[in-house]
């Protein structure tokens, strides 16, 4: 392996870290603006739409919720559209009329709601970066420890450092050099 590609994957490691943990700190405190109100469903309906395919059903349902002494209505679009009236409408039973609802709402704007979405996973893409960035680190260290290995001129097998003498083929190794550097 080229000493030169080694150190350009260090240095890819260490930009995937960093912009990991980056992207990390950005999303957490993201995630942390969402937070849990009970809401009410207002209002169901079904409405019907048309699109290229035909027309299509979705449920359409508006949740209420007291904040601060605030009163908030927001119509929310729930994201499954079905091509008949009764997917939709079956569709739209969890949100049943006057029923209580936990959603998530935005703490810096109450207006911007989350509605069975985990929060969570805005943090999934940031760890993926973050892991394959520690992974490759890894696998540089490796590298690195391998190329630093003191070989035997003759037949190649590794030796250790205090040795005199090659224990595979006998050949005499240098005394005052560590190691032997590959020529790029
Ligand atoms: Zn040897």
């Amino acid at each position: 392996m080229n000493r030169r590609i080694v150190y350009l994957l260090s240095g890819l490691a260490a930009v995937f870290v960093i912009a990991g943990i980056v992207s990390m700190a950005i999303a957490w405190t993201k995630v942390k603006k969402w937070q849990p109100v009970a809401a009410r469903v207002g209002s169901n309906e079904v409405i019907r739409f048309q699109t290229r395919k035909g027309t299509m059903h979705r449920g359409e349902i508006e949740l209420m919720f007291l904040l601060k002494d605030m009163r908030y209505r927001i119509p929310v679009s729930l994201p499954n559209a079905f091509p008949t009236f009764e997917g939709a409408r079956d569709d739209m039973r969890r949100y049943g009329l006057g029923t209580t609802q936990t959603i998530l709402y935005n703490s810096e704007d109450p207006n911007d709601i989350l509605l069975d979405i985990d929060p969570q996973r805005f943090l999934i893409v940031p760890a993926v970066t973050m892991g394959a960035g520690v992974v490759l680190l890894v696998i540089c260290i490796f590298l690195f420890m391998r190329m630093a290995r003191r070989v035997c001129p003759r037949c190649a097998a590794t030796v250790m450092r205090a040795q005199c003498f090659c224990h595979d083929c006998g050949f005499p190794l240098p005394i005052r050099v560590d190691t032997f550097r590959q020529v790029i």
